[in-house]
């Protein structure tokens, strides 16, 4: 492999596992009164934290790499890892380079934990972000406009800087451009899915949620120019793959090796889902907080957390199938995740109505053995391609 190219995926795989979030006091380190504003998977509007000159940085689990002492004692055992660990890497003072915490409304979880945060730091701001689930403009794109306008202030007030829509507006344009970036390359995958192991994109994306933007974009375009100069990688015989349930808690990255090493190739999935929730660019005309308020109505990317009327549920997976020319999805749910796993009948019914195939296993981010995981993934790539060839 290209030595540039492997020292990029070296840093980004180091940035991954970096649960003290040394380059987030790096970049404080770099200029007198930087803040930095910290926020829980899927979706906050990260330009308004960006506009006010503060860094948003995503707090996506600690993985396997820390051991859950006083976390646990904060949850009941029934319900998903994420929350544990992220307890435990504020108790630790890990979270302490963040000034301030936002919980966007996905699940019960996320609620709860956003209530523990006021109580365990009643000096730090945080602020539970309840995203509508009306997409009408004048209910839902109101609703959404103030609460905007409201995140605004209250970043402004924590940056100690006035509103500035000038600023807006370029930060608008700064996140319009990364979203591209990572949709070029989604799209790139999806051609040639033996040149961009999901493995690796995954680490190159997930840099997103740490570095600022502009960093994390002129990241992204390197990489793809690395790998295109790279002459090792070679078009292989493996099944074609959407990966589903993987928005909040994160998988650990032996898991995707594990799949990759089955014969899967992931040629569409929904890790990171944040990071490119906005499926088209934010208008660049008009008052940048309506463009931003109207971009999350009109052009919200579909996962559990959003509302879809009645009969509708699948359609987008099935259409990401048809897009990516999948052969088959995998289920792939934290343990106890209800928004992946309540849809996931639906999806399935709207899977089997098109006769395409499927299975489906739980993880939890600290899972450490994936024997059972690469001899059922194995089966269904297998399966896959008997199928096909009958
Ligand atoms: S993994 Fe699922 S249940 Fe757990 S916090 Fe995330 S969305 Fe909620």
């Amino acid at each position: 492999m290209n030595a540039e190219l492997a020292q990029l995926l070296d840093r980004v795989r180091g940035l991954s596992e970096d649960v003290d979030f040394a380059c987030v006091r790096e970049w404080k380190g770099q200029g007198s009164g930087r803040k930095a504003v910290g926020y829980m998977p899927i979706y906050v509007p990260r330009e308004l934290i960006h506009a006010s000159g503060m860094l948003p940085v995503g707090v996506l689990g600690a993985g396997d790499r820390l051991e859950i002492i006083r976390g646990d004692a904060y949850f009941q055992s029934y319900i998903c890892h994420i929350p544990r660990s992220t307890i435990e890497m504020a108790l630790t003072g890990r979270l302490d380079v963040l000034d301030g915490m936002l919980f966007p409304s996905i699940c019960d979880v996320i609620r709860n934990l956003s209530g523990m945060w006021r109580l365990l730091f009643p000096d730090r701001y945080v602020r539970y972000v309840d995203v509508p689930q009306n997409f009408s403009p004048d209910v839902g794109g109101a609703y959404w406009r103030r609460e905007l306008e409201q995140l605004w202030s209250d970043f402004s007030g924590l940056a100690g800087r006035p509103r500035d829509a000038r600023a807006l507006a370029r930060s608008l344009e700064i996140y319009n451009e990364n979203r591209r970036e990572i949709r070029r390359l989604y799209e790139a995958r999806s051609l040639e899915p033996w040149l961009y192991p999901a493995s690796e994109l995954y680490l190159v994306t997930r840099a997103g949620s740490v570095l600022p933007p502009e960093e994390h974009t002129t990241l992204l375009r390197r990489y793809r120019e690395l790998v295109a100069e790279e002459s090792e990688r070679r078009e292989e015989d493996l099944s074609r793959i959407v990966l589903v349930g993987t928005f909040c808690e994160q998988p650990p990255l032996g898991l995707l090796l594990t799949l990759e090493r089955a014969g899967c190739s992931i040629v569409d999935d929904d890790l990171l889902l944040g990071l490119r929730w906005l499926t088209e660019d934010v208008p660049e005309e008009g008052d940048p907080l309506d463009r931003l308020a109207a971009a999350y109505l009109e052009c919200s990317c579909q996962t559990a957390s959003v509302y879809q009327p009645e009969g509708r549920r699948g359609g987008w997976l099935v259409e990401s199938v048809k897009r990516n020319q999948a052969e088959g999805v995998i289920f792939c749910a934290p343990s106890f995740c209800d928004p992946a796993l309540l849809e996931q009948p639906m999806l399935v019914e709207a899977l089997a109505a098109e006769g395409i195939p499927h299975t489906q296993f739980k993880y939890s981010e600290n899972t450490g053995q994936f024997a059972v995981i690469r001899e059922q993934a194995g089966t269904f790539s297998d399966s896959i391609r008997l199928w096909s060839e009958a």
